[in-house]
């Protein structure tokens, strides 16, 4: 099968899985994720499935991107804040659906990877730092949605705090296993909804220290 056949049917499975957001799928679509997965699993490029990165972490299931997106209801005028760089693919997805995404990666030679990979394919409205997205980004504050693609055992304050009026925040929550949280921000506070149950790599205070 040619990659391109294989990419249809991801994108017909994820039709069926209940991603309508014709926005969304374009944007799947467009964005090569064999540029974001590791040489040895290419092959597996268009599977819908999690595959490893370095440093022990994974780029996400091309499902749980496609769910997690459409759950944030981005508009193309949107600031979006990402925590959990990871590969850069969602980074490259997020790119094309809003004015500008804010990204934090705790390991700082994975961003550094995530940002070649988004210069080679000329993604440019994205501002990237190393740094613990437990702290969100407080000088670009405050964000129309919010994007953590790494478990958090609870929601953590500073993303609901810098969340904008009437904004969005999606989140895996719990320990072993979790859900995809979405917390829209009211006028009288925040609403919760539980969307999906789904594993993700555990999001860790701190940057990490690298040899
Ligand atoms: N969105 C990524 C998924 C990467 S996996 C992709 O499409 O490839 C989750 C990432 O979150 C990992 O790279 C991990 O290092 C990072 N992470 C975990 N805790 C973090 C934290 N506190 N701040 C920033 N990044 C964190």
């Amino acid at each position: 099968m040619t990659e391109e056949a294989r990419k249809i049917r991801l994108l017909m499975e994820l039709r069926r899985l209940g991603i309508t957001d014709t926005r969304v799928l374009a944007a799947i679509e467009r964005v090569p994720r064999e540029a974001f997965v590791l040489p040895t699993f290419l092959d597996q490029a268009y599977e819908n499935v999690a595959l490893p990165i370095e440093h022990g972490q994974t780029i996400s299931q091309p499902y749980v991107v496609a769910f997690m997106t459409q759950a944030l209801e981005v508009g193309p005028r949107m600031k979006v804040l990402e925590i959990g760089t990871g590969s850069g693919y969602q980074t490259a997805i997020l790119a094309r659906l809003c004015r500008r995404v804010y990204t934090i990666e705790r390991f700082p030679s994975l961003l550094k990877h995530a940002e070649e990979r988004l210069r080679e394919l000329r993604v440019t409205n994205y501002t990237a730092r190393a740094g613990d997205g437990y702290r969100g980004w407080p000088e670009q504050a405050p964000f129309e949605r919010i994007i953590v693609t790494a478990a958090a055992p609870k929601v953590p304050e500073a993303l609901r705090e810098q969340l904008a009026p009437d904004g969005i925040l999606v989140i895996p929550v719990g320990e072993l296993e979790q859900d995809v949280v979405r917390i829209r921000r009211t006028a009288t506070g925040f609403e919760e909804e539980k969307l999906l149950p789904v594993r993700f790599v555990p999001m860790l205070p701190g940057v990490a220290k690298e040899a």
